[in-house]
């Protein structure tokens, strides 16, 4: 896939190999929905080691075949490919056909969005917005999917972030 971006592959970070082949098919895109990790920003380990300590919470607590997210942007700005986007996430419960996840890791009612995650978010939504001939509106925070309790996913600061982005003119 040609992004503007540079994209960390799966292969280069996953320690544990997805059984991702006993996913659902994505299916027709048809949304994009935000997540936090909702975790500490202070956090003393590396990206890696967090990614993988993700992967296997999903893998071995959630009892998934693979990390969640298609796509997860680091409070540095790199992204890192998740679950490979031919299959669906596990993201939004009951809504995940169709569904692309992207999840920026931190805690977004404390943290501000910095303008290098920012710009990354950014590039990569336009980027999918564009490959998938969607309007901004697709991009949805994850309380969309529920009530839009303050606090509740992607955090407060983050989903201010996804209004404004899609309130600008297309
Ligand atoms: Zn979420």
């Amino acid at each position: 896939m040609a992004y503007d971006l540079e994209i960390i592959t799966a292969d280069s970070w996953k320690e544990l190999i997805p059984l991702t082949d006993q996913v659902p098919e994505l299916g027709k895109v048809e949304l994009i929905t935000i997540h936090h990790t909702n975790s500490n920003p202070l956090h003393p380990l590396p990206e890696k080691v967090r990614l993988n300590n993700l992967l296997q919470f999903h893998i071995s607590d959630r009892g998934w075949n693979d990390i969640g997210y298609h796509f997860l942007i680091s409070n540095k700005g790199q992204v890192f490919e998740g679950r490979n986007l031919s299959y669906q996430g596990s993201h939004v419960e009951g809504f995940n056909k169709g569904n692309i996840g992207i999840v920026v890791i931190g805690d977004y009612n404390i943290e501000r969005v910095r303008p290098r995650v920012s710009i990354v978010l950014r590039n990569l939504i336009e980027e999918l917005l564009k490959q998938f001939n969607l309007k901004k509106d697709s991009v949805k925070g994850h309380r969309d999917f529920k009530e839009k309790l303050p606090g509740s996913c992607p955090g407060d600061f983050l989903y201010q972030w996804i209004m404004e982005f899609r309130n600008e003119k297309e």
